[in-house]
């Protein structure tokens, strides 16, 4: 229900775009793909995953040889949430995760502004919930308004923060944060890393020291490398995606700010053209506003 709250302006928002395009039209013809067409792409699908979208639909209408407009809303239904399944876009319900990895560690890459500490705050909160013992590490020490307000996350969900403070070298941050989870047995080490997209030498030389000396303590480490993106961005989402899917090997996303947009779409090109799963999404600022990502209540609300 609160994914629906969440969700309800791109929903609206798609469906009134979507409603108008077929108003009046009985059956779907080259005009209504054409408008189909600016439908998802005015809501942030991206070019190709809309290209790859309306063939697929010219397919079955060449196919079916005649379509109602009802029957578009039921085919393009199919072909998104055939999307997600296909990027293996996780259907979760809780935030557990594997016990058997321990500790447990997240690196979080995103630039500046995308709801990046935000989310780890939310996540460690839910962590917590699920009984599991959480560690933060500061590593994005470029800012200090990141540390500061990583240290506010923590305390608010009273998990520990190791920080060395503005300017020091993110490594070293990481270095202690996961050596401490080694040595105190925590379950899940949070690394809230690498700010900043502007040189790319840079970060992947960063990214490749950080998982370095993580894995000197846990050899299989990081387990999960997660990209923030601020959902209501859109173009600029798809463009820090591919700068960072090129630095490192980003192993899922989270998709933050779907509350007060427009432009749910973008989790739809994003996880398309990336093949990267969607595995946490943002709807709002509080503690609590933060969903697995499950795409069936996803598609569901984009198409009720
Ligand atoms: P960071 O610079 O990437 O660490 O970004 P922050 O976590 O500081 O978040 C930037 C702003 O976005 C803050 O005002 C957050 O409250 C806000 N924010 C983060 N996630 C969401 C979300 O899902 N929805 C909304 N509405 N705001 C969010």
């Amino acid at each position: 229900e609160s994914l629906d709250k969440g969700l309800e302006k791109s929903k609206e928002s798609f469906f009134n775009k979507l409603g108008k395009a077929v108003a009046g039209r009985s059956s779907v013809d080259d005009d209504v793909l054409d408008e189909l067409e600016e439908v998802l792409i005015t809501s942030d699908v991206g070019v190709d995953t809309t290209v790859k979208i309306i063939e697929r639909i010219e397919a079955r209408v060449a196919k079916d040889k005649y379509l109602n407009t009802d029957q578009l809303n039921v085919i393009l239904r199919e072909e998104i949430a055939g999307l997600l399944e296909e990027n293996n876009t996780t259907d979760g319900t809780d935030f557990s995760l594997p016990t058997d990895k321990k500790p447990y560690v997240l690196l979080v890459v995103g630039v500046n502004g995308v709801g990046k500490t935000t989310t780890i705050g939310k996540l460690s909160a839910q962590f917590k919930k699920a009984g599991k013992s959480v560690i933060l590490g500061a590593a994005d020490t470029f800012r200090a308004a990141a540390v500061d307000q990583l240290i506010l996350w923590g305390d608010r969900v009273g998990v520990p923060v190791v920080s060395h403070g503005m300017n020091t070298d993110p490594s070293a941050v990481a270095f202690d944060a996961v050596k401490r989870a080694v040595d105190e047995q925590v379950d899940i080490v949070i690394i809230d890393t690498a700010g900043r997209l502007h040189t790319k030498v840079n970060l992947m030389n960063e990214l490749t020291k950080i998982k370095k000396v993580i894995q000197k303590f846990v050899p299989e480490a990081p387990h999960e490398i997660m990209l923030v993106l601020d959902g209501s961005t859109g173009q600029n989402a798809f463009i820090q995606a591919q700068e960072f899917t090129k630095a490192t090997d980003v192993s899922a996303l989270a998709i933050t700010k779907l509350d007060g947009t427009a432009k749910g779409g973008v989790v739809i090109g994003i996880s398309d053209q990336f093949k990267i799963p969607v595995k946490y999404i943002g709807v709002g600022e509080g503690i609590d506003d933060l969903q697995v990502f499950n795409k069936v209540e996803f598609v569901d609300s984009f198409f009720k």
